[in-house]
């Protein structure tokens, strides 16, 4: 395959902006190599600026549940486009969409949209911050909550020690009430409650983790998690912004698992392509936020009629009955020709799946935790990802980074990924190529 196109607009890109990129994981570091400029999409191939094909498992991230350009988010898009981009006052689209999300998420009784996942658990934070009067939040190692201040933290060496920034530009202070704890371990969630007693306002978890690749939630963490907040007077904040209509259908990790958090973040497949984020829970809680309380949160560009519009006509698709069913079918022939090629690849590689999600980590040993993870064979990874990319398979271009299913993938593609998934491995015991 030829990337020179690409190569050349990387250049050029990366005098202007830093990394060539807007977002970072997209610059290919994970992998090597020059990011794949894309110029179009449709359905579930992404076209580069060389005009190479690929099946494309990113699918910008998460969002696109229903393939590149789907016609009827589309339509909606640009019949929305012609009535007006914006308009800085509410629109009935907001209601709609509403309305389609407290429908399916058991635990959202009332919502609140904003234009990204980060400003979601931001502002989520914010609000459990506000209602428990308390200042410090747990998270977990490996989790990724968006890149606000507080959030871009995690542990030094021990449970409990403070935070450390993880960033330049974070400061000490933002750091000093994020505390850290391993993800599936509740022991150390305990630790943490009984040193900083009557302090925590909240936890935020990825309920099925896959930011850290994909990471499945023990039996028990959950559940767990669920009982210490309420005994301890936290609030348990739910961050399905890359779970939400990707696991549990459209009913998320708390419809799968019945186990209901006091605050929910949302975002990706709820915008349909567009930037959108939203955050919603307990009424009780939610009705503190301005302008029925006090709890300040704005966006010029919030529940924008364009993505609203994305948003709904997404979730019209994915409500109707059976959409998941045959997801989970296309998933299921997934998964066990990419479990006997794991099995017969002669390096030590496993598969993971749930909902519309996957993983796949170049290691012998099941990953629990991000301390397990950081162990997996990222070389190997950066092999495995350039072979199946000149096979025509668009895979995340990082190992710590999950797949996604889209309804436009069809079994004729997944079986040609698992024949190309076959061959990267078996040639991952010759001598690298770059
Ligand atoms: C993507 C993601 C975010 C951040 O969303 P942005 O729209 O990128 O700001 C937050 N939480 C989780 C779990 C995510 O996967």
């Amino acid at each position: 395959m030829n990337f020179e196109k690409s190569r050349a607009l990387h250049e050029r890109a990366s005098q202007l902006i830093p990394g060539g990129v807007n977002s970072p994981v997209r610059a290919f570091r994970g992998v090597g190599g020059n990011p794949l400029f894309i110029e179009r999409g449709e359905s579930s191939y992404m076209y580069d600026a060389d005009g190479n094909r690929f099946i494309d498992y990113v699918l910008s991230w998460g969002p696109l549940i229903l393939g590149h350009a789907e016609p009827s988010v589309v339509k909606a898009i640009t019949e929305q486009a012609v009535r007006g981009t914006s308009y800085g006052a509410p629109t009935a689209l907001e209601t709609k969409l509403a309305e389609m999300i407290i429908g399916a998420m058991p635990a959202i009784e009332m919502i609140r949209f904003v234009s990204s996942g980060t400003e979601a658990t931001m502002s989520a934070l914010r609000v459990a911050r506000a209602y428990t009067g308390r200042n410090k939040i747990l998270k977990f190692e490996g989790c990724y909550h968006g890149h606000a201040d507080f959030l871009l933290v995690h542990a030094g060496s021990g449970v409990a020690t403070l935070g450390l920034p993880d960033s330049p530009g974070v400061t000490a202070a933002n750091a000093l009430d994020t505390l850290t704890a391993p993800y599936n371990n509740l022991e150390a969630v305990e630790a943490l409650f009984a040193s900083n007693k009557g302090q925590i306002a909240a936890i935020i978890v990825e309920p099925v983790a896959a930011n850290m690749g994909l990471v499945l939630p023990e039996t028990g963490f959950l559940e767990g998690l669920r009982a210490i907040t309420e005994r301890e007077g936290a609030l348990l904040i739910f961050d399905e912004v890359m779970t939400g209509f990707r696991i549990g259908g459209s009913h998320g990790v708390q419809g799968l698992t019945g186990i209901t958090p006091d605050l929910t973040t949302l975002g990706k497949v709820i915008g349909g392509g567009l930037p959108v984020g939203a955050y919603g829970g307990r009424q009780d809680i939610m009705k503190i936020v301005a302008p029925s309380g006090p709890v300040y949160q704005a966006g010029t560009l919030s529940g924008n009629p364009l993505a609203m519009a994305a948003g709904i006509a997404t979730l019209t698709k994915v409500l109707e009955p059976g959409f998941y069913e045959k997801l989970d079918q296309k998933m299921q022939r997934l998964a066990e020709g990419m479990h006997e090629a794991c099995r017969q690849s002669p390096v030590p590689v496993y598969f993971k799946s749930i909902g519309t999600k996957f993983g796949l980590f170049f290691t012998a040993e099941e990953v629990h935790n991000y301390a397990d993870a950081k162990k997996a064979d990222t070389k190997a990874y950066a092999r495995f990802f350039w072979s199946m990319i000149e096979q025509g398979v668009y895979l995340a271009p990082s190992q710590f980074e999950a797949g996604f299913l889209s309804s436009a993938h069809t079994d004729e593609q997944l079986d040609l990924t698992i024949k190309a998934a076959r061959q990267s491995f078996a040639s991952l015991v010759e001598e690298p190529a770059r």
